[in-house]
């Protein structure tokens, strides 16, 4: 474990454990949405893929992606989660009914928080660890229809 300070929280973080559970054989979820997601991630803001590295997320395999159409602007909004080997120390924890801009940070067109990851939620995690929630507004890339 080692301690990170990013944005306005303080995370006791196990890199190497969170890296290894993206090494998971996971099935990617084919639907074009999710799809255009992950390509839309090969190009995002420089600052979001170091905060990924960081913190050994692996950015393509985000848990319970939704998209929510297009907005006038012409991007989509994604919400979604990932999860995380790791506590926090200090700072708030946000939920989805409690989303302020004193428990998230935004960097680029990603906005983000975090809130506990408990394991009865899912059945794939290795331990008790925190959820990066976040919700982004991303261009349409793929040349599929959306
Ligand atoms: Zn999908």
């Amino acid at each position: 474990m080692q301690k990170l300070q990013l944005e306005k929280w303080l995370l006791e973080v196990d890199v190497g454990r969170t890296r290894e559970y993206y090494k998971q054989d996971q099935e990617l979820c084919n639907c074009v949405d999710c799809k255009n997601y992950r390509e839309a991630f090969t190009q995002m803001d420089p600052q979001i893929t170091q905060l990924f590295n960081e913190l050994g997320i692996e950015p393509t395999k985000p848990d319970l992606l939704s998209e929510f159409g297009e907005a006038k602007d012409g991007l989509h909004l994604y919400i979604g989660h990932y999860y995380l080997a790791a506590s926090l120390i200090e700072g708030k924890y946000c939920l989805d009914s409690d989303w302020t801009s004193e428990n998230t940070a935004t960097l680029g067109n990603f906005t983000f928080g975090f809130a506990e990851a408990d394991l009865s939620e899912k059945d794939d995690l290795p331990m008790p660890g925190l959820w990066l929630e976040f919700e982004s507004k991303i261009p349409w890339v793929l040349h599929d229809p959306q």
